[in-house]
C-alpha cells in the first residue's frame, strides 16, 4: 500500500461535483437526533436563525426549543414556517449531554404525516474523526490501532458520502453507523492518529471502499459476501489471530424459552411456547445463517442477524455461536463480538502492541485495497 501521492481522479469524482477541488476543511454532516416533540438545545449566547431568509428567530438565549407544526418549525414555542433552522452560541452547543463545537441545524421533515426535527450537526471530516476514533476506541491503545482505526473511519464517511449526497445528512452518530462521543470525550492519542494520517483513505481502483470495522472477530473475520450478501473483493475471510484478549473472545447467553419467546413475540414473529432452536446453516467460517426456532405453534427460519436485532446485538453478541439445551434453558456459546466483517478492532490492538505499523494491520484485514490521500 502506498500513499504519499496525491489522489486526482478520485478527488474529481469524489469532490468535485461538490466542491471546487479537494479541501482539508472538507465537512461531514452527521444526524444527532430526530425528535416528534421538542429539541432543546442548550448554551452560552444562543441565536437561531432561518437558513434561508437569515431572518434571526432567537438571540442571547441559554436553551433553544425548536420544534415541528403542520408548516414548519417552532422556535421558542412560536410557528415560524421556517424549514431549515441553525443554532450556533459562544462555546459550541449542547443537546443530549453531548457538547458539539461550532452549530447545530435543525431541519423540517415529515415521516408517515407527522412533523419532525431533525437535528443534525455539520463539522470538518477530520474533527469529526478524531470524535469517532474516541468514540470508539480508548485511549491507552496502541497509536497504530488508532491510526489505522482513523483512516478506516474516514475512508467509511467519505463512502457514505460520496453515495449519499443528496440525503440532508451524511451519517449516523450511534452504533449503526460510527460512535462520535462529542467533544468531551476527544482524547490525545485519537487526535494523533487522526493528524497523522490526514486525507488517508483506502481506495479499490481509485474509489473509496466500504471499510467496515467491528470489535473482535474471534479469531477470523466473515467475508462481505457471507456477512450480508455482497461481493466486494477486498472484505474477505480473514485470519485473524490477534484479538484473543478482548473482553468477549468467548461468551455464553443464557436464555429460558420465554425470553426467547417473549422476543419474538415483540418482533411480530410468534412461534407460541418455544421448544428448540437449531442452526440449519453455516458461513464457511462457521457462523450462523440462518437459526430455526421451534415452537408449539410454528417454526420459524430467520436470519442469524436478524436473531441478534431482536435478542440485542450485546447480548447475542455475534453469528458465531452454537446452541444447547441445558436444564431447561437455552445456552448460546460464542466467540468473537460484532458482524465480523473488515477490521477487527482488537485485532488491531494485537497487532499494534506487537510493533506492527497501521499499514500492516489495514493490509491484514482490507485485502488488496490501496491508501491513497485525498488532500
Ligand atoms: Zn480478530
Amino acid at each position: 500500500m502506498r500513499s504519499r501521492r496525491a489522489l486526482p481522479v478520485l478527488t474529481a469524482v469524489l469532490l468535485g461535483a461538490l466542491h471546487s477541488g479537494a479541501r482539508a476543511e472538507e465537512e461531514i454532516r452527521m444526524a444527532v437526533a430526530r425528535v416528534n416533540g421538542l429539541v432543546s438545545v442548550s448554551g452560552t449566547d444562543l441565536a437561531a436563525e432561518d437558513i434561508v431568509t437569515g431572518d434571526v428567530l432567537a438571540q442571547g438565549k441559554r436553551v433553544i426549543t425548536v420544534g415541528a407544526d403542520d408548516a414548519g418549525l417552532t422556535v421558542m414555542g412560536k410557528p415560524t414556517r421556517a424549514r431549515r433552522v441553525i443554532i450556533g452560541g459562544k462555546e459550541g452547543v449542547a443537546y443530549g449531554g453531548r457538547l458539539f463545537r461550532g452549530r447545530l441545524e435543525a431541519l423540517f421533515q415529515k415521516v408517515r404525516g407527522r412533523s419532525q426535527v431533525l437535528l443534525v450537526h455539520p463539522l470538518p471530516l477530520e474533527t469529526y474523526l478524531v470524535g469517532i476514533v474516541s468514540g470508539e476506541l480508548p485511549p491507552s491503545w496502541p497509536l497504530e490501532a488508532m491510526k489505522a482505526q482513523a483512516v478506516a473511519a474516514r475512508t467509511y464517511a467519505v463512502y457514505q458520502k460520496f453515495h449519499a449526497p443528496d440525503r440532508p445528512y451524511h451519517m449516523e452518530s450511534g452504533v449503526l453507523d460510527q460512535v462520535y462521543g462529542g467533544v468531551q470525550r476527544e482524547n490525545a492519542t485519537a487526535r494523533a492518529a487522526v493528524a497523522a494520517t490526514t486525507g488517508q483513505v483506502l481506495t479499490w481502483r481509485r474509489r473509496p471502499i466500504r471499510a467496515y470495522f467491528h470489535a473482535c472477530c474471534g479469531d477470523t473475520t466473515e467475508s462481505a459476501e457471507d456477512g450480508w450478501g455482497t461481493t466486494e473483493p477486498y472484505l474477505k475471510v480473514v485470519a485473524c489471530g490477534f484479538c484473543k484478549d478482548c473482553g468477549r473472545y468467548t461468551w455464553t447467553l443464557k436464555l429460558t424459552p420465554t425470553e426467547l419467546g417473549d422476543a419474538l413475540r415483540e418482533a411480530r414473529l410468534d412461534v407460541g411456547a418455544v421448544q428448540d432452536v437449531t442452526v440449519p446453516r453455516r458461513t464457511r467460517t462457521g457462523r450462523a445463517a440462518m437459526v430455526a426456532v421451534a415452537g408449539s405453534a410454528r417454526t420459524r427460519t430467520m436470519h442469524a442477524e436478524d436473531l441478534r436485532r431482536i435478542l440485542g446485538y450485546d447480548r447475542l453478541r455475534s453469528r458465531m455461536f452454537t446452541v444447547k439445551r441445558e436444564g431447561g434453558n437455552l445456552v448460546f456459546d460464542g466467540k468473537g463480538s460484532g458482524h465480523a466483517v473488515g477490521l477487527c478492532q482488537w485485532g488491531a490492538r494485537g497487532m499494534g502492541q506487537q510493533g506492527m505499523d497501521y499499514r500492516t494491520i489495514l493490509g491484514r484485514y482490507y485485502s488488496g485495497a490501496r491508501i491513497m490521500r485525498m488532500y
